[in-house]
């Protein structure tokens, strides 16, 4: 305890004098620096006690399918921390002041959110609360991080907010708590102050709002700490449900041994998720399925290989189980042909597949030198022997379009089926001509896409 810190005197000089719109820390220009110490596999989980007092730190009643069963103050302290998270968290969220999605650190570093708290905590309980009073800070953090921490929001003489878009807000006396959250997770996580104007371990401005977003010198510190993101890493891309059964669809799930965690349904608990041992996983590490927990709720889900290293634990994906998700981004599944020229045809489709535009671009890369193609699309998944390749798809197939590719490439505007509704799944695949081939076929891989509104 003789040890204990807190960042108080150097947030002092960051958020306090964040409040009066200017912060210069004499002669340091070298960006972001380290507050000693980075967070295990075992420190990765956090908690949130909300006592804050302000009634405007829990007006938020707007649900994010992004981040589900949260709202208010409890919303946007997931929302801070998960900024940190190696990939967007599911579509990254709506928060009009990131429009490039909550999840932007693009390092070997994850966190985990298990649920409520029921108190402040000990120092090492890796809990975020309200303390009353104020000391010309609005938060601090209590460190050393390596066992664990603790974090406080003074109560102090603004208000706080909660609101994902501070249009809405009505004065100057006002502070973000998702901003501040991304600030002092910064902190939790191993960083210290920067000199970097604008980075959210810098300077900031707006009542807190433009910390929301971590720039390229608090992602220079965060891979500096845990390593860039490597490809090893497990990823939850997706799930499906059938009754209670979770099917978790992503890649480098170990084969046999995967940890599942879950965000706690009850408040409490010491602060570790809930977890699943000893999972094996399908198709080519590609898919788990598990029975969701009683003491489970809607929340974050992760998997984690056996060991301790930073590329053991996957990003936290969102989870209802009440429901599948509403929109995740467009998945690759199998394998391509491999053409006659020696290629392995690609798709893939180009920004979000939006119902309301008509038509969405798929493009086609590394196919063979030119000819002709189909792009093909069903409801449902498939894996069937089909000229010497492989059917990815199944159910009454439907032509969509007929192309003329070149050099193996094509960009095309595929049209969406008649009577397609936001949230609905279609897998593609895309047939060609191959002259060269002893079919004279070509086939790419699978292309799983769910329309967005
Ligand atoms: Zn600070």
């Amino acid at each position: 305890m003789a040890n204990r810190m807190t960042r108080s005197l150097n947030t002092l000089l960051a958020l306090g004098a964040i409040g009066l719109g200017f912060w210069v820390l004499p002669g340091d220009s070298l960006g972001f620096t380290l507050l000693g110490g980075s967070l295990d596999l075992g420190q990765r989980d956090y908690r949130f006690f909300n006592n804050f007092t302000d009634p405007s730190a829990n007006s938020n009643t707007v649900p994010d399918p992004d981040f589900p069963g949260a709202l208010g103050a409890e919303l946007a302290i997931w929302k801070g921390a998960a900024e940190w998270n190696s990939r967007l968290h599911g579509n990254g969220g709506t928060d009009s002041n990131h429009p490039d999605g909550i999840g932007s650190g693009v390092a070997n570093f994850d966190s985990f959110y298990t649920g409520l708290a029921t108190q402040v905590g000990g120092v090492n309980d890796n809990t975020a609360s309200q303390i009353s009073g104020f000391s010309g800070i609005h938060a601090y953090l209590e460190f050393p991080i390596g066992d664990g921490w603790r974090m406080r929001f003074y109560e102090g003489p603004d208000s706080w907010q909660d609101q994902p878009n501070p249009i809405h807000w009505t004065g100057a006396f006002q502070w973000d708590i998702q901003g501040t959250m991304t600030h002092e997770y910064g902190h939790a996580l191993g960083l210290d102050h920067s000199s970097v104007p604008g980075a959210t371990m810098g300077q900031g401005t707006a009542q807190g709002v433009n910390l929301r977003s971590i720039e390229a010198d608090d992602i220079a510190g965060l891979q500096f700490l845990y390593g860039p993101l490597s490809t090893s890493k497990p990823v939850i891309d997706t799930y499906t449900l059938s009754n209670n059964q979770v099917t978790l669809h992503g890649q480098n799930f170990h084969a046999t041994n995967n940890e599942v965690w879950l965000t706690q349904r009850v408040a409490g608990g010491d602060g570790t998720p809930i977890q699943i041992f000893g999972l094996a996983s399908q198709a080519g590490g590609t898919e788990l399925t598990f029975t969701f927990p009683a003491a489970a709720k809607a929340g974050e889900v992760s998997v984690k290989l056996p060991g301790v290293a930073n590329t053991d634990l996957s990003a936290p994906f969102p989870i209802d189980p009440q429901m599948e998700p509403y929109y995740h981004l467009p998945r690759a599944y199998g394998t391509s042909k491999t053409t006659s020229s020696g290629t392995l045809p690609v798709i893939h489709v180009l920004g979000v597949p939006s119902i309301q535009h008509g038509t969405f671009e798929l493009v086609l890369a590394s196919g063979p030198t030119f000819g002709q193609g189909i792009v093909l699309s069903a409801r449902a998944r498939n894996n069937m022997p089909f000229f010497g390749g492989t059917l990815w798809i199944s159910g009454p197939i439907e032509r969509e379009l007929v192309f003329t590719h070149q050099f193996g490439f094509a960009q095309l505007r595929v049209p969406f089926p008649d009577g397609a509704v936001p949230g609905e799944s279609r897998f593609y695949q895309v047939w060609f001509a191959d002259p060269g081939d002893p079919q004279g076929v070509g086939l790419s891989h699978g292309l799983w896409v769910t329309f967005a509104e």
